[in-house]
């Protein structure tokens, strides 16, 4: 099927939550936009799967996301209302290290400016308002109470029905395999036809290097766990217990509480194999679980049991761990949007306000300058 008489203004290739959120973005500012994927999202096969994300300002990443997160937040309140669904689920995070940790200082130093609430809590004040958690010495706790928990899931199902709803097309199991710039246009091929559009959206996750071998990303494997939460043991019914992260000498670790299903997720954060996508180990192993056990055994003694579920998923990194969102030099109708070293998702809405600020020409490059490609020497 030859489509060229399709002729959208800007295509979006990949619609994890990056390419759905930029695909709702321009079609509620009135472009004919089209949006394809390979597979039929959301899927379980990328990096927006698992049920929860995490979304704080505590963010000891860099103080400079904070404006973005509350900007992300605001869009996800109105995502959520427009498409009458339950996105977000407010449980407080705490962050967890030491007291001169990267995490802990971090997290003072961003919220702190920006007069965000935040309460510092010792080991022992941790353990009398969460029993199940232990406390190494010379730890401490921040508390971020405004922080909470996004569903992945919903949430990219929530923005592909809301682009449609305004406007936008949808092929789904449709791969790209190839585009061609020629000039002001782009003829996109897929597997089954042709496309033509003026400005395109790449948004394909841990895919990118396939198409941009030049990119400075890796991916990485991450193995996400699910216990059991019996709240009698753990002295804490699952709504009160808030999402966290932890500072350990064997790296980070974040746990986040589910609720609806009766199960509370732990995993580590990086430490994972690089990986490509379509080779991934998929299976997972009794050594992917070893370091989960071994931080549940100094944390959160009564949540140490075998797991209820597992799975895979993957983390797509640039070398400072921050994104790029960014057009391809001397291109600048082609947008590169890799969000993710795998703090990407709460930003989504956000993100692509500035990916269709660059797409529309407002802006010559990215507001944030932690999201250039230039800063990567050599880079494209
Ligand atoms: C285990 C884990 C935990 C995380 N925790 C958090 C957290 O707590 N908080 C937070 O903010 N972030 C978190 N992140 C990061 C966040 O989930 C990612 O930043 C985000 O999901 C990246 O989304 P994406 O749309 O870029 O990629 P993806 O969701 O992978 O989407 C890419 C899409 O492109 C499609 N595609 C690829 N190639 C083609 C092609 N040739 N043609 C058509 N379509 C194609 C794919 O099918 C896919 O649907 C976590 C990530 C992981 C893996």
């Amino acid at each position: 099927v030859n489509r060229l008489d399709d002729r959208p203004e800007c295509i979006v290739v990949g619609l994890g939550i990056m390419g759905s959120a930029c695909l709702h973005e321009l079609a509620k500012r009135g472009h004919a936009v089209l949006g394809l994927d390979q597979l039929s999202p959301p899927h379980p096969l990328g990096s927006s799967h698992g049920h929860s994300r995490i979304i704080r300002a505590s963010y000891f990443e860099h103080p400079s996301y904070v404006p973005l997160v509350i900007r992300a937040l605001e869009l996800w309140r109105g995502i959520e209302l427009e498409a009458q669904t339950s996105l977000f689920r407010r449980t407080g995070c705490l962050s967890i290290g030491p007291e001169d940790g990267l995490l802990c200082m971090g997290a003072r130093r961003a919220l702190a400016p920006h007069s965000l609430p935040f309460e510092e809590l010792d080991a022992e004040k941790v353990l009398i308002r969460y029993p199940f958690l232990r406390l190494p010495q010379g730890h401490q706790a921040l508390l971020e109470p405004l922080a909470g928990v996004l569903h992945p899931e919903r949430c990219v199902q929530a923005l592909l029905a809301l682009a449609r709803r305004k406007g936008a097309s949808l092929r789904l199991n449709e791969r790209v395999l190839r585009w061609k710039s020629l000039g002001r246009h782009f003829k996109v091929a897929t597997e089954r036809g042709t496309y033509l559009a003026e400005r395109l959206l790449l948004c394909v996750g841990p895919w990118m290097k396939k198409f941009l071998p030049e990119l400075p990303l890796a991916c990485e494997r991450q193995v996400m766990f699910w216990f059991e939460w019996d709240a009698s043991r753990m002295e804490r019914a699952l709504e009160q217990v808030p999402a966290l992260i932890a500072e350990t000498n064997e790296g980070f670790f974040y746990g986040i509480p589910e609720p609806e299903r009766g199960l509370y997720k732990v995993a580590r954060h990086h430490g994972g194999a690089s990986c490509e996508p379509d080779r991934l180990e998929r299976e997972v192993k009794e050594e992917d679980l070893r370091p989960i056990a071994q931080f549940l055994d100094r944390y959160m003694p009564a949540l140490r049991a075998r797991p209820k579920e597992a799975r895979v998923c993957i983390y797509t990194n640039t070398p400072d761990q921050h994104f790029i969102v960014d057009h391809l030099p001397r291109q600048e109708n082609l947008i590169i949007i890799s969000a993710c070293s795998g703090h990407g998702f709460k930003f989504a809405p956000a993100i692509a306000e500035e990916a269709a600020d660059l797409a529309e020409g407002k802006i010559k490059g990215p507001r944030q300058q932690l999201f250039s490609l230039s800063r990567f020497a050599g880079a494209a």
